[in-house]
């Protein structure tokens, strides 16, 4: 049977669940992070922040200085967890299998539960009436053939959307003029690599699959691959005794060498992988900072611990 799947994605979440507990926040600019006085990152924004250009992992100088009017504060990862939490609830009445990748976002299996595609949407709308009527946030929900394409499904009526793709011939429909940034696992170096070959939509990748297997290697299978709607990742089951490691990662929209930045950026995602390695049942955590450098090359710059004594 093929796979039906429902990708649920909270609309700026932490900043929904400040809103929505403090009423008066909102249509104001939320820029959640560090404050102005401080050294520091943007972890989350509302969308009339977004539309000064501020984003997620920016630098809270250069969101001030962009946006100058806005509300700041700090995350209160404690509550979000809490909210995440109930949504899973919600989420595990449909899905036979659920795969968490954030606190606001998860893969949810439900092949056998809804059984077709009409089904299927009917439980998205469900998902988002009761995320709206018993935790008063929205959400935007993809269904769709594939995990690449429920995601690319969620993404595509935000916020507060849905939108099906039901077949690899729909999703390539969809895709095919469109940048290859578009395409998951497209980074902005893959996109430029693929750019200087004269490659930028998705039919050029169709159209020159042969070249990309070649140059591109392993990633360069995948890229095709999707080019053409194919992909069969499960929906991997998560539980929490099995959890091996932790993370969290953030991708910037640009190249930095600015450290300080990537100092503050380190503490904000250690501070949020900590809460959960402490509602994992670990005491420490260690955080590895894996970086991409110009030419490509992975790699991991330096760890560090981040502990709470239980
Ligand atoms: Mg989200």
């Amino acid at each position: 049977m093929k796979q039906i799947i429902i990708h649920v994605d909270m609309d700026a979440f932490y900043a929904s669940v400040e809103v929505r507990d403090d009423p008066s926040l909102a249509g104001k600019p939320l820029i959640i992070g560090a404050l102005p006085t401080e050294r520091g990152v943007v972890a989350t924004c509302s969308y009339e922040a977004r539309k000064y250009g501020v984003h997620s992992a920016m630098n809270i100088k250069e969101a001030y200085r962009r946006c100058p009017h806005g509300v700041y504060m700090h995350p209160n990862f404690e509550k979000y967890r809490a909210v995440s939490e109930q949504l899973r609830k919600i989420w595990y009445d449909y899905a036979v299998k659920m795969e968490p990748i954030a606190l606001d976002e998860a893969y949810l299996d439900v092949t056998y539960s809804a059984g077709d595609f009409e089904r299927a949407g009917e439980m998205a709308r469900e998902i988002k009436a009761r995320t709206r009527k018993e935790l008063g946030l929205t959400c935007s929900v993809g269904v769709a053939y594939s995990k690449t394409a429920a995601k690319t499904a969620s993404e595509e009526k935000k916020p507060d959307g849905y939108f099906e793709i039901r077949t690899a011939e729909d999703f390539v429909k969809l895709m095919i003029d469109r940048d290859v940034k578009s395409l998951y696992t497209v980074g902005a170096k893959t996109a430029e690599k693929l750019n200087r070959i004269g490659i930028y939509t998705v039919r050029d990748i169709r159209e020159r699959k042969d070249e990309i297997l070649e140059r591109f290697g392993k990633h360069g299978q995948l890229i095709t691959e999707l080019s053409f709607g194919i992909d069969d990742r499960k929906v991997i089951e998560y539980k929490p005794e099995d959890a091996k490691s932790l993370s969290r990662e953030v991708t910037f929209q640009e190249d930095t060498e600015n450290y300080r930045m990537l100092d503050d950026v380190l503490v904000l995602l250690a501070l949020s992988v900590e809460d959960r390695a402490t509602t994992a049942c670990s005491t420490t955590c260690w955080c590895c900072w894996h970086f991409r450098s110009k030419t490509g090359q992975g790699g991991t710059v330096f760890t560090e611990r981040a502990s709470r004594s239980s």
